[in-house]
């Protein structure tokens, strides 16, 4: 792939520990290592833009500044708050935290069950710090279902119940969400925008573009095996395809990817569908 200009890296995370439980330690990355990322992601130039700015832009918006990133995490591990906000604080970057709100314990209670293994998650009261320290929270359902596999009825209770989760406890719309295991399908996605989230992020495997689908919107995760010659790569706006591209590739994208993952305990799945 050659590098473009209109490349955007949507960078998707899981957990940031030195000693994750085993079936998220493939899309877990160790603090140092994260640490040495967003250096990389300095050390190259790029400017760290807020969500929004690539949906504003997605949408027909202004432009966003020249060599742009994004910083997204999924699930809601507690590593969050005690690990990555520091690290983001002191470089002062933007982040969008998916919230899997079944997952979330309430201030001395127990969280209401979600389809996600066990593992040290967020509780309520951090999700609230870390809203009014900026970090923008956005929803990825109640349970973390498969979204394309559900009936109608449970489906609006994933998208729209998330929705109400979390603005009921932060008190403001909340506009950003990402789709369980990168799962989605036209119904999907109408349903997504039907309920008001105002974008919807994928997994793809691919740079974002000013191109992109806005309910889908293109994002490379990072594992524990990504190599940093890989990830230095993406920050140089090269190594993956550029959203939208052509089905062969994403199809292509999604067998490497599975060849990896294949029988692992994960918080994602598989591709896309249409
Ligand atoms: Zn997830």
């Amino acid at each position: 792939m050659t590098s473009s200009g209109n490349a955007v890296p949507v960078f998707l995370y899981h957990s940031v520990s030195d000693d994750p439980p085993p079936w998220i330690a493939p899309f877990t990355v160790s603090p140092r290592v994260f640490a040495e990322q967003l250096d990389r992601i300095a050390d190259a130039g790029l400017t760290v833009v807020p969500l929004r700015r690539l949906v504003a832009a997605l949408r027909g918006g202004p432009v966003l500044p020249p060599r742009s990133a994004v910083l997204t995490f999924d699930d809601g591990f507690a590593d969050f708050y005690w690990t990555v906000t520091p690290l983001l604080t002191d470089r002062d970057l933007p982040a969008t935290l998916y919230v899997t709100t079944g997952a979330v314990h309430p201030p001395g209670g127990t969280a209401r069950g979600s389809l996600l293994p066990p593992a040290p998650m967020l509780n309520w009261r951090q999700i609230a710090t870390l809203d009014a320290c900026g970090i923008e929270i956005g929803g990825h359902t109640r349970t973390h279902p498969q979204l394309d596999t559900l009936p109608g009825r449970k489906l609006c209770d994933e998208v729209f119940g998330c929705k109400r989760d979390l603005e009921e406890l932060l008190s403001h719309p909340v506009e950003s969400f990402a789709h369980p295991h990168g799962y989605s399908n036209a119904s999907v996605r109408r349903k997504v925008q039907k309920a008001g989230w105002s974008s919807a992020t994928s997994v793809g495997y691919a740079f974002s573009s000013p191109a992109d689908n806005a309910l889908r919107i293109s994002r490379l995760m990072v594992r524990a095996d990504t190599p940093a010659e890989q990830f230095q790569a993406w920050t140089e706006g090269w190594g993956a395809p550029v959203a939208p591209y052509p089905e062969r590739l994403r199809t292509r994208g999604w067998r490497a990817y599975r060849r990896v993952s294949a029988g692992l305990g994960r918080p994602v799945g598989g591709p896309p569908t249409d």
